[in-house]
């Protein structure tokens, strides 16, 4: 019995660990994840007031607690949306779209890299799998379009203002265009490559992300995944590999 007494305040404190984690994670990437961190520093400064009795500052915080809860909720509301929508599709690409979904958008995104290339025009585009590339949007311009290869064409135009930097494609849409990677660090990579290539392989090291990436100056096509580059691949085999990534990941 004494051992329940004893485990109870630590179960506690794994599941309010495991709650504040999630809900962190939830807001991860957007501006409510700062007051997000305040309201975790009140809550603990609301129970240190509790348990060491000051009355006036623990009847303060709990008033607080009850505006800031209306104020969060309208503040917030379109991060919660958001956030609430995000959770429903985490594994998009993997439930809620049918395999021939899958098929169309690999195939216009491969096409679309094809035509690039043959026009010398790079491109850098990647392909959301299991990590949420959320934080990487904040960096360039939220489109939430349908993807096609005019759309692909027209953002890396070179007088288009997004053709800089990559381009996000989340839950099956082009989510966002400009965005910046983090650039790879890794010495194995031939001099020849530049940044283009350094932010694809970049990107695939930190996220499960599969990074497609055009060549202007060589005009080749090359795939990044897991942190390896797959080099100079034909549109053929690049669809038929990126194609077999995404679908190990749907029969998981
Ligand atoms: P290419 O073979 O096409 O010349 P590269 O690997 O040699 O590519 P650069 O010539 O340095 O690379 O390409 C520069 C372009 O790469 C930039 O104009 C920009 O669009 C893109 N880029 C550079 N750094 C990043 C980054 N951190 N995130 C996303 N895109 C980036
Ligand atoms: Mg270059």
């Amino acid at each position: 019995m004494s051992d329940i007494f004893l485990w109870k305040p630590v179960i506690e404190i794994l599941i309010l660990w495991f709650m504040i984690y999630h809900i962190m994670l939830f807001f991860e990437g957007t501006r409510a994840i700062q007051v997000l961190r305040g309201i975790v520093i009140l809550l603990v400064a609301f129970f240190v007031f509790q348990n060491l009795g000051f009355t006036i500052l623990d009847w303060l915080l709990t008033k607080l607690f009850a505006i800031s809860v209306i104020a969060i909720l309208i503040i917030f509301h379109p991060e919660i949306r958001h956030g609430l929508a995000r959770l429903g599709q985490r594994h998009l690409f993997g439930t809620v779209l049918r395999e021939e979904e899958l098929d169309f958008i690999l195939s216009q995104i491969v096409k679309a890299s094809e035509i690039l290339c043959k026009n010398k025009i790079g491109a850098l585009i990647a392909v959301e799998r299991e990590d949420s590339l959320a934080p990487y949007m904040e960096s360039g311009v939220v489109m939430d379009a349908k993807v096609s290869i005019e759309l692909i064409q027209t953002i890396f135009a070179p007088s288009s203002i997004l053709h800089d930097g990559g381009l996000i494609i989340q839950h099956g849409r082009m989510m966002a265009g400009g965005c910046l990677f983090p650039l790879t660090a890794s010495s194995d990579l031939s001099r020849v490559f530049g940044t283009r290539h350094r932010a694809a392989l970049g990107l695939s090291e930190e996220t499960d992300a599969l990074v497609i990436v055009v060549s202007e100056e060589r005009q080749d096509m090359s795939f990044a995944y897991q942190g390896r580059l797959h080099q100079d691949v034909t549109p053929e085999e690049m669809l038929m590999k990126i194609k077999d990534i995404i679908k190990v990941k749907k029969e998981k």
